[in-house]
């Protein structure tokens, strides 16, 4: 790994560079609760996230994602008062709780394919996980950390004395002014692990547990869910900043508790959406969704551009005439791209210049992703006329597998890009006029057997092969990622 990737780690309040636990780096984000649509400004923290995720797969390391979605136990308070979310959602469109599940975690990956969002190495849903629940609530009552209320078991934070550190709180401060409704719980900060069916009310999802009939608290199905699946301590959690107060600290101290080991080592969060200076909010007006944004006649993929504008660590305020703006500034940016690509046909990109002209662009991304940086760089290299055309369309490809722009689709409209798969070998034929069958296929024999010749490391038929080629005017480069990229001349 040449580049250093430095990280803001909330736990630090610092930036910290990026030194992975595990070979494969363990990457676990708070997902959806599925009883209503995202808003734009969900979507705004999954687009960092990938953008973190993309950024480690460029700099080679193998990631391991998971996303849960919760589909049950998100409670309408922090305090653990109030509806469950789901329920409600059901309530409110006279459907049952599992319709609404299946519904919104239809439409949330829809967003993200919309939005070029990769998608994580495993889906954990909530429902599917109450094995792992039960037995991580079970540890905590063998160790101490629970006390059982009329309305359900609760994890005493007093017995947790880092409880308040990672969200710097003023616990002592927070009990003397606490106004919300305590209950029966002890201290403010303590929290449901398991919440009793209510006995006036049926519930549509309830388990059998040793405490009685209910159903889990939210937070513990994030630390039950992302211990099973990677390796403790976690290499990296996110979610949104709302999370650090309460649901990231509460993770900590179930987790910690249950295991008396370190839970996460680099912890980030995402700064919100924000209209006329307030959180947007599924509960509140000014609710955009991704559909709505595409009713305006804007593409998804504008709505990328435009979180392109702020740092992650940054709010953005949303505006339409913003994000217009920034649907302006992709077209522009594919305009340029596409004129380049046009003039670049037929020619090979040098991979060190490229390099060079690219320096900027990772080094803003490594510096804890300055994406409005990174974005400038690239600029700077599309405006300067002294790089040649077929430099400027391979840095664009290159910096793409991060944006997830999809800068070079007018580049692969423009040419005739064909991307052939014989099953052992995957190559491309560009080129400025369709390419005859014919000739496809005298290509095809050509490449499988410099394949061959490379595999039995017979290096001297294998540049013989590529000499052939070049003789009917086809020039071969290997790209990054074992693809082969023929660029057909015209004669
Ligand atoms: P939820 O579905 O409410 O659990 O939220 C999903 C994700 O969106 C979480 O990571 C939240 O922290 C994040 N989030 C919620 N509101 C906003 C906002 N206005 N801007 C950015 N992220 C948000
Ligand atoms: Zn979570």
């Amino acid at each position: 790994m040449d580049k250093k990737l430095y990280l803001y780690n909330t736990a630090s309040r610092q930036k910290e560079l990026f030194v992975p636990l595990h070979e494969e780096v363990g990457m676990y984000c708070c997902g959806p609760t599925v009883y209503n649509y995202a808003h734009i400004g969900n979507l705004r923290s999954y687009i960092f996230e990938d953008v973190v995720k993309r950024l480690l797969q460029s700099l080679g390391y193998k990631v391991k994602h998971v996303m849960n979605i919760t589909d049950v136990g998100h409670l309408t308070s922090d305090a653990d008062t109030g509806d469950d979310k789901m329920e409600k959602g059901a309530a409110r469109e006279g459907k049952s709780v599992w319709d609404i599940a299946a519904f919104y975690t239809d439409v949330f990956k829809r967003n993200m394919r919309d939005l070029n969002i990769s998608e994580p190495s495993l889906w954990v849903k909530a429902t599917d996980h109450l094995p792992q629940m039960l037995e991580m609530i079970r540890e905590l009552e063998r160790k101490g950390f629970t006390y059982k209320t009329s309305d359900g078991l609760y994890f005493d934070t007093a017995k947790f004395p880092s409880y308040g550190d990672f969200a710097r709180l003023d616990i002592e401060n927070l009990q003397a002014g606490s106004r919300v409704d305590m209950g029966e719980k002890r201290r403010v900060t303590d929290f449901a692990l398991w919440k009793f069916s209510p006995a006036d009310k049926k519930r549509q999802m309830e388990w059998d547990s040793p405490w009685g009939k209910g159903f889990p608290g939210w937070h513990i199905e994030c630390s039950a869910m992302s211990l099973a699946y990677l390796p403790q301590p976690i290499d990296i959690h996110c979610g949104g900043q709302d999370h650090v107060r309460v649901h990231h600290t509460n993770e900590i101290a179930q987790a910690e508790a249950a295991t008396g080991k370190r839970f996460v080592k680099y912890w980030l969060h995402g700064e919100f959406l924000v209209i006329d200076n307030g959180k947007m909010a599924k509960s509140g007006e000014g609710f955009v969704t991704l559909d709505s944004v595409t009713k305006e006649g804007i593409a998804p993929l504008a709505y990328r551009m435009f979180c392109y504008t702020a740092h992650y660590r940054s709010p953005l305020m949303f505006s339409w005439d913003g994000l217009r703006a920034a649907a302006q500034g992709l077209a522009n940016m594919k305009k340029l791209i596409a004129a380049d690509a046009l003039a670049a046909a037929g020619k090979a990109a040098d991979e060190g210049i490229v390099d060079t002209l690219l320096r900027p662009f990772w080094e803003a991304l490594c510096d804890d992703c300055n994406m409005p940086l990174a974005m400038g760089s690239l600029w700077n290299v599309l405006h300067d006329k002294t790089i040649s055309a077929a430099e400027k369309c391979r840095a664009i490809e290159r910096a793409d597998s991060i944006l997830a722009l999809d800068l070079l689709k007018h580049y692969e409209a423009a040419l005739n890009i064909q991307t052939i798969n014989t099953g052992h070998v995957r190559y491309e034929l560009v080129s400025k006029k369709a390419v005859d069958p014919a000739t496809s296929e005298k290509i095809m024999g050509l490449i499988s057997a410099r394949n061959d010749a490379k595999l039995r490391k017979d290096y001297a038929a294998a540049d013989a092969i590529r000499g052939q080629l070049r003789e009917i005017g086809v020039e071969v480069k290997d790209l990054p990622g074992g693809k082969i990229q023929c660029i057909v001349n015209e004669k």
